[in-house]
């Protein structure tokens, strides 16, 4: 089974609100088919809909309130009841603090799964420039960025970790001995949560130029018999399965023998590829 649990539905980044539709769904679902993708799943971000917009204090998000979150979910469902192999999903930005009411207000919709997401990290964005590395040492920028990641498995709001070490993204890197030292302790973590994570291919087509997680890492994952998901992180039907062959041919070598499907929010292991 090859699964493509991240992508967007939504189109360009223009500012105004969408209607999403299962028309569009079923483009996605086209590509996936060429891909030789059995499932996908939709994970819109958290920050585009306005019944989110009183969580954040990070302005950023506020420009990106608009959407209703129930037009999102209407048609990802719709695409349901035409049969395709789609799951409902959502990428939610990890903050302290709003954990409850993050909760309350997710919990009426009939998600299959929740991804949880470290964009920004004490004010700082992770995944964009000027951020969270220019503004902080690198060993520093790491150390925030694990800690957060940390939390959002700690949190019980998420079943899966995307991008898992996106702090890496412009290859800005902390010391070897550091690196080592986060991937344990998050693995650990991550273990204890009993969350999955990502391999996204996402990273291959950042300055980085290589798959989230760092190989190290997904073994630590693997020896601690945490489960994976797939992603390609596309934000086009067109990107929906890329690369994926290479983020199976990573979680392979490492081990991997299943990938997580998700349905309802309750997963299960099916044989990987
Ligand atoms: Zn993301
Ligand atoms: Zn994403």
């Amino acid at each position: 089974m090859i699964v493509d649990y991240h992508m967007h539905l939504r189109e360009a980044e223009d500012g105004l609100p969408r209607t999403y539709s299962a028309d569009r769904v079923e483009e996605y679902v086209g590509q996936a088919r060429q891909a030789g993708v059995d499932e996908i799943g939709f994970t819109e971000h958290v920050f585009h809909f306005r019944e989110t917009r009183e969580l954040w204090e990070i302005p950023f998000f506020l420009d990106f309130c608009t959407d209703a979150l129930d037009d999102y979910v209407g048609a990802v469902e719709e695409a349901k009841s035409r049969g395709l192999p789609v799951k409902l999903g959502l990428e939610v930005d990890y903050f302290p603090g709003i954990e409850a009411q993050l909760g309350e207000l997710l919990a009426p919709y009939p998600w299959d799964y929740l991804l949880g997401s470290v964009h920004f990290v004490d004010g700082f964005q992770v995944d964009g420039r000027p951020g969270l590395v220019d503004k902080l040492p690198a060993g520093e920028a790491w150390r925030r960025y694990f800690a957060w990641l940390r939390n959002a498995a700690r949190s019980g709001l998420f079943d899966a970790l995307s991008h898992p070490d996106l702090v890496k993204i412009f290859g800005v890197r902390a010391s070897d001995e550091e690196t080592h030292y986060l991937h344990v302790e998050t693995a650990d973590a991550i273990e204890a949560a009993g969350v999955c994570v990502e391999v996204s291919a996402a990273g291959l087509h950042k300055p980085v130029g290589e798959l989230y997680p760092d190989r190290p890492f997904l073994e630590a994952c693997h020896e601690r018999g945490v489960p994976i998901t797939l992603a390609s992180d596309a934000h086009e039907p067109a990107h929906v399965g890329r690369d994926l062959d290479e983020a199976i041919g990573l979680a392979r070598d490492v081990g991997y023998e299943t990938v997580t499907v998700f349905d309802a929010r309750k997963r299960r292991q099916e044989p990987l590829g």
